[in-house]
């Protein structure tokens, strides 16, 4: 973790990395720990929707490593009514991406404090965005896997569509019910849906940018400008594709194999 937030003071003209110097303020030089002496530093990829944040979520807990959420943080920026705020809700809500430098100096004041507070590893979700993202997150912090989760884009918009957020806990629910058949030799989805306990029922919340105009805009930027970043991480031997077989029963424990993980979870919950 130290490794990210210490950012890089090299004298290099790369706009890159003066882009990230300008960002990750007082930086001291870097620290790249030895992987074998700290813990896992993921990265999640995938289109809005894909469920990052629940199995980002889930693998947090069960490897005791933050989960940072890069949209988590701009929309409690956004919460804040902060200098940022009426800047960020007007790209947000336009389904847009906001800007390198916005998104870099949110991400790295989380890093400091989490820092600060003694976290060790991450896994991020909704970061890298962009080739210019990955390539600062390259110069600053070895990656250790990258998992891209896949679905189909229908499937996407109705889960989009089916978001809510418990006010209170900030939890995420999903009240759509997916039923796709396959076709072309896919095979068919079915998700059943998340629903809350009755404590969050009443205090259930959409996205404003959870709206079927935004997410098409959000797939299309996605599908344009982060895609590429699959290939950046394809090209290093670090991404793992996964595609998700349905709902959280059916591919969670799938997706520990696919990580490797299946028995980890069987020893923590022994030792629990
Ligand atoms: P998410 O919750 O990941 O869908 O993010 C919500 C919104 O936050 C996105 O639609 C973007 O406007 C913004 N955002 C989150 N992460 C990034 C990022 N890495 N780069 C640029 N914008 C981002």
């Amino acid at each position: 973790m130290a490794a990210i937030t210490r950012l890089i003071n090299r004298t290099t003209s790369s706009s890159y990395y003066s882009l990230a110097r300008r960002c990750f303020t007082h930086a001291p030089p870097p620290q790249r720990v030895d992987p074998k002496q700290r813990n896992v530093q993921w990265v999640f990829l995938g289109c809005p929707g894909v469920g990052k944040g629940t199995y980002a979520s889930r693998l947090s807990n069960l490897l005791a490593v933050p989960h940072i959420a890069t949209g988590d943080l701009v929309r409690h920026e956004l919460s804040s009514d902060g200098p940022l705020s009426s800047q960020l809700s007007e790209i947000v809500n336009q389904g847009k991406l906001v800007s390198d430098e916005i998104i870099i100096s949110l991400l790295s004041a989380r890093l400091a404090s989490g820092e600060a507070k003694g976290e060790s590893g991450f896994i991020l979700d909704g970061f890298p965005r962009t080739i210019k993202q990955a390539e600062i997150l390259e110069g600053v912090a070895d990656i250790d896997l990258v998992v891209n989760l896949k679905l189909r884009e229908e499937i996407l918009l109705e889960k989009c569509l089916g978001r809510r957020i418990c006010s209170q806990c900030g939890k995420n629910f999903n009240v759509a019910s997916i039923n796709m058949k396959g076709e072309n030799g896919r095979p068919g989805t079915v998700m059943a849906p998340l629903l809350p306990p009755a404590h969050c029922m009443s205090k259930l919340i959409t996205r404003s940018d959870d709206t079927e105009a935004v997410v098409k805009e959000r797939l299309r930027i996605y599908n344009e400008t982060s895609q590429p970043v699959e290939e950046f991480y394809r090209s290093r031997g670090k991404l793992l594709e996964f595609d998700l077989p349905g709902g959280i029963p059916e591919s969670w424990p799938k997706l520990l194999q696919a990580l490797n993980l299946d028995d980890y979870e069987e020893k923590r919950s022994a030792a629990a």
